[in-house]
């Protein structure tokens, strides 16, 4: 499979792969830890708890690449109802784990580039090989451009546009 490459618009370098763009907790966990203490905050690199009330996980939105034959990987929360996290962390860690089957989840990031992306309703589908969960945008969404993108892919120029504002060293995010 030849590489991806592309050229940042901002600073004219070629990058060679994907970037991966992920959160580190979904938009609802608070900033400060004193205030994560005052709400019963709980962050794990793949689950999250807030207040014993909302609990989300760790999941992947691909997005194909228009052109390509890969993907790009937005790494995002996802928030589950207290049934299916449960389902879902008694068996994390299983190799065959998508044998739990889709589960419904609210979209818990705003990624850039989109119209607001929070609380978007999605499929989220446990994955075998202790892969991350995938999430697709639902189709009562058909109007959101991501919902759009997952099915049709997202032009070159827009990935590399996003990567000149969010990833590029002279954007000062990086
Ligand atoms: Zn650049």
């Amino acid at each position: 499979m030849e590489p991806f490459t592309f050229t940042c618009p901002c600073c004219g370098e070629e990058i060679t792969g994907l970037p991966d763009v992920g959160y580190d907790a979904p938009a609802y966990y608070p900033g400060a830890p004193e205030e994560a203490e005052t709400q019963q905050a709980t962050l794990t690199s793949d689950l999250c708890t807030i207040a014993g009330e909302d609990f989300f996980i760790r999941a992947l939105c691909l997005v194909p690449i228009q052109g390509s034959d890969q993907e790009f990987g937005w790494g995002v929360w996802v928030s589950l109802s207290k049934e299916n996290f449960q389902r879902y962390s008694e068996s994390y860690g299983d190799p065959d784990q998508s044998k739990i089957g889709p589960m419904f989840g609210w979209f818990s990031n705003r990624l850039p580039g989109y119209p607001d992306t929070l609380s978007l309703q999605t499929t989220v589908v446990p994955q075998d090989n202790n892969q991350r969960p995938l999430v697709y945008i639902n189709e009562v969404h058909q109007d959101h451009p991501l919902f759009a993108e997952q099915r049709e892919g997202m032009p070159q120029d827009k990935l590399a546009k996003l990567y000149a504002e969010h990833l590029c060293h002279r954007s000062g995010s990086a």
